[in-house]
């Protein structure tokens, strides 16, 4: 039997490229396992915009890693949101729901895409210069109120990404003053949150539709481990998880039942999978923090965590299930210990 493999390694791929734009993708085509979602990882220069445009198949929630971006979208009521992110918010687009994004400088704009749908594919996503390159030009003009020559320059393809000038402070009009801890109706301030700690473990910031209304499909967490530490064996009930490793090194195992269980190991750049319901932990391997961010397909967070789990049962029961004697039984977790520090050499 082969097992899958749940490691995708994204930023070693060739990207697509174009007009100071570069994008990896990692649906279910590329990486076999992620059946339930697909990702990108997306750069743009100052200036360049990814073009207005709409996913058929997918919602998009985004992270910021680096750089600054702004975006447009537009709802079917006819509102329409313009934001500006930093490293750590995160936005969400409803499936279906036109919107663009543009790189606002001063250096490039580095962000990570989850989709809830493994089959996505940014490539095959639809663009406004593909729709109105595919239109007769004459019902084009009419829609629009034009002249034929007067729309002599559009593109006679897909743009897909297009550069221009870095917004200025007038056209940032339509956006309400930022205020950086606040979410708007798109944004989601998620390094600003105070997160989950565990002293000299880790933390985790979690962003779920509780905390930010307009994610009814999707829900994503930034998990940090200091060198060493292990997100403890644990499984979500209600969702796949896709991780992207921001940076540092770590070691994933995967069990699948029947005697089956994948081990691997990461590094920064580089996707990983766990299908829900699979038992999964992640250790830190090497020498610095490793940061994962961590994207769900539920919009409601929900783990069962090894020691949660047996804190929650009758000593004997976990005598007899293991063999322990009564003595070591009793000294087996009575809370949730969700990342578990470093062992100490001695
Ligand atoms: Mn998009
Ligand atoms: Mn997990």
């Amino acid at each position: 039997m082969t097992l899958p493999s749940f490691r995708y390694r994204l930023e070693q791929q060739v990207p697509r490229v174009g007009n100071g734009g570069v994008t990896r993708g990692a649906s279910v085509r590329e990486f076999p396992i992620s059946t339930g979602i697909a990702g990108v990882s997306m750069r743009l220069a100052p200036g360049t915009m990814r073009e207005l445009h709409w996913h058929a198949n997918a919602a998009e929630w985004a992270y910021v890693v680096a750089g600054s971006c702004r975006t447009t979208i537009l709802h079917p009521d006819g509102s329409a949101y313009v934001d500006t992110f930093d490293p750590g918010d995160v936005w969400y687009f409803p499936r279906g729901y036109g919107h663009s994004i543009q790189g606002l400088g001063p250096g490039e704009c580095h962000f990570i895409l989850i989709f809830d749908n493994g089959d996505f594919s940014e490539d095959h996503t639809f663009s406004i210069t593909d729709f109105l390159a595919q239109t007769p030009r004459e019902v084009v003009a009419q829609n629009l109120g034009l002249s034929v020559a007067e729309l002599a320059p559009l593109p006679d393809r897909e743009a897909y990404f297009v550069r221009g000038p870095v917004p200025d402070g007038s056209s940032l009009s339509a956006t309400p003053r930022r205020v950086p801890e606040l979410a708007t109706m798109h944004r989601y301030p998620l390094d600003a949150q105070q997160p989950r700690r565990v002293p000299g473990g880790g933390t985790q910031r979690t962003v779920t539709v509780d905390e930010f209304p307009i994610s009814t499909t999707m829900a994503g967490s930034v998990i940090e481990l200091q060198p060493g530490a292990l997100r403890e064996l644990h499984w979500h009930p209600n969702a796949d998880e896709w991780q992207y490793y921001i940076s540092g090194t770590a070691e994933m195992g995967v069990f699948l039942a029947q005697g089956n269980a994948v081990i691997e190991q990461f590094e920064a750049g580089d996707v990983g999978y766990a299908p829900m319901g699979a038992g999964h932990y992640i250790k830190n391997t090497g020498a610095e923090v490793c940061r994962i961010l961590i994207g769900f397909n539920n919009p409601h967070y929900q783990a069962m965590d090894l020691s949660e789990w047996l804190a929650g049962n009758p000593a004997d029961v976990l005598a007899t299930t293991f063999g322990l004697s009564p003595e070591v039984a009793a000294k087996l977790p009575h809370k949730t210990v969700f990342v578990a520090p470093p062992v100490s050499r001695k």
